[in-house]
């Protein structure tokens, strides 16, 4: 069979842009890759016109051999039916799998982006060369996908690798799940942001903060995870503390992780991630004191980025052929 007819295509729902790519299988590189940005007025079905035109626009006027997909949600990635989607309502219950696979006429694989970027990244990534990994994803959520020998955990229900709801502080800030204290509730972007304004707010010492407000024009509202990074490389004091308490969380729970599933590398992608040694170097500091002795792990930076859900959609593919 030539490598024509195995062109396989990978597609990606994801939070802040829709992609599509035609990968060679194996390849390394796109042979054609498009993105938009996601569309401002959320609808499912808007979505899934964009993402076909984008496949039109990678595959030319070639067939898919198979096809993965990376959804920004929660999927039955047996069946590869949509629960719910984090960003775009009208996805409940919605059989992607199954669309595609009468559109394209090729076999399909879906599963939820962590899931998918997990395994882009154990296949092209920071995750090279494992066989024990955890991919853990810090932006405006705290997600995790496990790969073990070359295969995604799933769990019973599919909610195996769910890092971002795994309790540090029983007591800690209100979380997105509706409990108290999970590790996305104290590290992710938002809690960042939410926990420089409650510090900003209350009593602090005199020249703490003044970058971080000073990147805000004043205005409190604006305080993303971002300006607190980059108050931290600056010598803000305030900035350092709300970066290694997040990070302290994270590793904290990345501890719990260690001490269950052994993983020989563990990958940090999001955009909090980027944030550097301000927030990596109590990360690391806090797994490696409470994880059960013995333990032999890297903790490292992720290293595909934003396409990391991308070429684990290739990787899905590639499975199916
Ligand atoms: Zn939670």
């Amino acid at each position: 069979m030539s490598a024509r007819e195995r062109l396989i295509l990978a597609l990606d729902f994801g939070g802040t842009k829709l992609a599509a790519a035609a990968v060679e299988p194996g390849s390394r590189s796109f042979r054609a890759r498009a993105s938009v940005p996601s569309p401002p007025e959320k609808s499912a079905e808007a979505d899934r016109d964009i993402v076909l035109r984008l496949a039109e626009e990678v595959l030319g006027s070639e067939c898919p051999a198979a096809v993965g997909v990376s959804f920004g949600g929660p999927v039955k990635a047996e069946e590869g039916v949509v629960l719910l989607s984090h960003h775009v309502p009208d996805w409940e219950d919605f059989p992607l799998a199954e669309w595609l696979r009468e559109h394209f006429g090729a076999p399909v694989a879906v599963e939820n982006d962590a899931n998918a970027a997990a395994l882009g990244e154990w296949r092209f990534g920071a995750g090279r060369g494992t066989r024990h990994f955890l991919y853990v994803t810090v932006s405006t959520g705290v997600g995790g996908g496990i790969v073990i020998e070359g295969k995604l955990y799933h769990g019973a229900d599919g909610l195996a690798g769910e890092i971002g709801h795994m309790v540090v502080d029983p007591d800690g800030p209100r979380c997105t799940c509706g409990r108290r204290g999970c590790v996305e509730a104290l590290a992710s972007g938002p809690a960042i942001a939410a926990r420089a304004r409650e510090l900003l707010s209350s009593h602090h010492r005199p020249g703490e903060g003044k970058v971080i407000m000073e990147l805000v024009g004043g205005d409190p509202g604006r305080i993303t995870a971002r300006e607190v990074a980059a108050a931290a490389h600056r010598g803000d004091p305030l900035a350092a503390e709300i970066l290694r308490e997040a990070g302290e969380a994270l590793g904290f729970g990345l501890a719990q992780a260690i001490a269950l599933i052994n993983p020989e590398r563990i990958a940090l992608g999001g955009g909090v991630a980027k944030a550097g040694a301000p927030f990596l170097g109590p990360v690391r500091n806090a797994a490696r004191r409470h994880a059960f002795p013995g333990a032999r792990v890297e903790i490292v930076v992720a290293e595909l980025g934003d396409d990391a859900p991308l070429w684990g959609a290739a990787v899905l593919a590639e499975a199916c052929l």
